[in-house]
This record gives structure tokens, sequence and C-alpha cells, in this order.
């Protein structure tokens, strides 16, 4: 049986041909030294005029290029926590902030969000966990793992509340804004406010495909973005130039290099869709963006296998599945999704049909346990 694995972060397809030769003619042209620790002016000119196309005014001092967008993250993490610091979090969300917080000053508050509710986010919910230690509030958009998009009047509610924390910034994690398969993403970005708390990180390994390069950006206030650059030149310094110059080929012809993996997308959302609808009791949000589904496999919690082990959590049918079917998915329970389950569909074809058919049969397997017997 050969592995199929649906848990990648990173899309299976190439980088776009645009970026690899933009690259390779500035490694020949030389482009191997020290950058400018904010990013050459070129690409911070072509990210605000990115941001110009949906009609965002903002200024290159407004931008600053970073390796990758977790690095877009640390910076702000650092430079914007200090001891005692609170970062609210609506889950489920991407393990990588809890993660990252562990080397910051904040500490992560959760606001949980479910599958019954479509994953919308309620305001007095969310109103109800500030306190004026609040520092960050952070959102994906679209989000992993679910593929939810807010939409305009969402983030305007939740911008809205910035007016009674001051001392509360808003970051919007982006990268996957490009990913989606019907509504657009309205970025943070054009909510008013956003030249003072709203500060949007986004990158190139996602909508691009371009995991490996590392590079991502920052939008974000002027003052937030000199602190930023400070950190970021006396820690990692500036993103390769090379890299620089593939990222700026690709963000200025990008319909040319989203458009094809989209169509894939596209198709696979629907494959991974019908593949999930096929199986018993199991139940899911639609993603509108990025390229996972996170359904609810809570059902088979509870069951035996065929060798009669009792599945007993999240990770024992994860295990399960890795170790009967050689399918590889993500526990949900890390992203705050207590028996749901991450699969990307940012996979081959022939890998995402094969592993709907045997997930559907490896849960089919699973029997309801057998009622205790002579139990006291
Ligand atoms: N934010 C989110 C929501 C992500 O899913 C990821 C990658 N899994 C990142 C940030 C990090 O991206 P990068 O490769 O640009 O550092």
């Amino acid at each position: 049986m050969t592995e199929l694995n649906l848990a990648s972060g990173a899309s299976y397809f190439r980088s776009p041909d645009i970026a690899i030769t933009a690259a390779t003619n500035a490694l020949n042209a030389g482009l191997t030294y020290y950058g400018p620790a904010e990013g050459t002016a070129g690409l911070r000119q072509a990210l605000v005029e990115r941001y110009q196309q949906d009609g965002i005014t903002i200024k290159p001092e407004q931008v600053l290029v970073t390796p990758g967008t977790k690095q877009a993250l640390f910076n702000l993490f650092s430079v914007l926590l200090r001891d005692g610091d609170e970062v609210v979090i609506p889950t489920p969300a991407w393990f990588g902030f809890n993660e990252l917080l562990k080397y910051s000053k904040g500490k992560l508050v959760t606001v949980p969000t479910t599958l019954e509710d479509n994953y919308s986010l309620d305001v007095e919910t969310l109103r109800n966990k500030l306190t004026t230690k609040s520092r960050l509030l952070l959102l994906t958009n679209p989000a992993n793992p679910t593929g939810r998009i807010y939409s305009k009047h969402e983030l305007e509610t939740i911008v809205a509340l910035l007016k009674d924390y001051p001392d509360l910034y808003l970051i919007s994690d982006e990268i996957y804004d490009l990913d989606t398969y019907g509504n657009p993403v309205t970025s943070a970005l054009s909510c008013e406010g956003a030249d003072e708390r709203i500060i949007v990180v986004n990158g190139f390994s996602k909508n691009f495909a371009m995991s490996g390069w590392r590079i991502g950006y920052m939008v974000a206030p002027e003052e937030v973005i000199k602190q930023s650059t400070d950190f970021q030149s006396n820690t990692f310094s500036g993103v390769s130039m090379f890299i620089q110059e593939a990222a700026l080929a690709t963000i200025t012809h990008k319909s040319e290099s989203l458009k094809p993996m989209l169509e894939v997308l596209q198709e696979h959302r629907q494959v991974m869709l019908q593949g999930l609808e096929a199986i018993p009791h199991v139940s899911f949000y639609v993603p509108d963006g990025a390229y996972y589904f996170f359904p609810y496999l809570g059902h088979y919690i509870g069951t035996t296998t065929p060798t009669g082990a009792t599945i007993n959590s999240t990770e024992e049918l994860c295990n399960y599945l890795q170790n009967e079917y050689k399918l590889i998915v993500v526990n949900g329970d890390k992203f705050g999704g207590i028996g749901h389950v991450r699969m990307s569909f940012a996979v081959e074809r022939q890998v995402l049909d094969q592993a709907m058919s045997r997930l559907k049969e490896a849960l089919l397997q699973l029997k309801p346990a057998p009622a205790t017997i002579g139990k006291l």
C-alpha cells in the first residue's frame, strides 16, 4: 500500500516558472549581496500596487518584506508584546501561532467557534474575552484549517471593537487570500482605521506554491514597520535579493501563475467534498478559501477496529488511518477542533482519489463499541 499524505501545509504545485526564471536571472546578474532589510524598493512598490488593485491605498513605508509569513508574525510578536500581554485568537486556528508564542511574551487566549455555527465569530463572545491586557487580536482569513472567509461586514464589526481597546492591534493573517472558490477575501486593510492599528501579514508560500523560498510580508502602520525592520535587520537581515526578484515577478504577473493552480484546486475541492459526502456520520464546512477540509469524525471515536482495539481519541483515529491504511491527515485537536482532522486537497489527483476511498473504507470498518458487560 502506498502512503497517501494529506497532511502537508504546502501544495503539490511547482513554483511558478516566472519565479524560477526571475531568480535564476538575478543570480546570474550577481544579486547575491545583502539587500535592504525592509525589502527592495521594487517589491515594496509592487505590493503597494497589489493592494491598489483592490482599492486599498498604502505607502511603501508601510510594507516590510520578511523571510516568510511566520517571520512577519514573529517580528510582530517580538516588538509588540510586553510582559503579561494577551493574544486573542479565534479557534480552530493554525497551531503555529501557539508555537511561535512560546518564544514571545504573549499569552494565548482562545475564542472557540463551532462547525454548528459555521465557524462564525460571535462578537459578544469575543468582547467578553478582551481585557486591558489584550494586545493582539489575530484572525486568519481565509482560515487554516476551516477555510472560512470573514465577510466585510463581519470584519468591520470586529474592527469596531478596536475603538474600545486603545492598546489592541488587529493582525489579519491573509496568507491564503488568493486561494478562494467564490467570494474574494476582503483584506482587513480595507477597513476604517487601517492606518492606525490594523496589520496584515501575507506571503508567497500558499498562494504561489513557494513555501521553500521563505518570503512573506507585512503591511502595518509606519511606526510598527520601523520597529519590525529594526528587529529584522538585527536578527535575520533582509530576504535574499534574488528571492525578492522572484517574488516581484510573481506578484506583478499574479493572475497567470494563479489561474492554473486555482482551476485544479477548484476541481479537487469538489472531489474531496463528494468523497466526504459519501461517508456516513461525517459533517464539515465547505471551505470558501485555502485548500483544506476540516471534517468532524467524532462519531468514529469510541468505536472498535477490526482487530478489537478501541479508538479513544482523535489521535488514535489518526494513528489507525496511518497505521492500517497509510493515510496521513492532521489531528484537528492541534487546531482546537477536537474530533476533527485536517485534510489538504492541494495534492495530486490520484492521491486524492485514493485517499478518499481509503478514508471511507477505513471508517466503515469501525464498529460501535460493544456495550460493557457486567458493569457494576
Ligand atoms: N500563517 C498560516 C495561517 C499558515 O498556515 C502558515 C503556514 N502553514 C503560515 C502563516 C506560515 O507561512 P510561511 O511559509 O510564509 O512562513
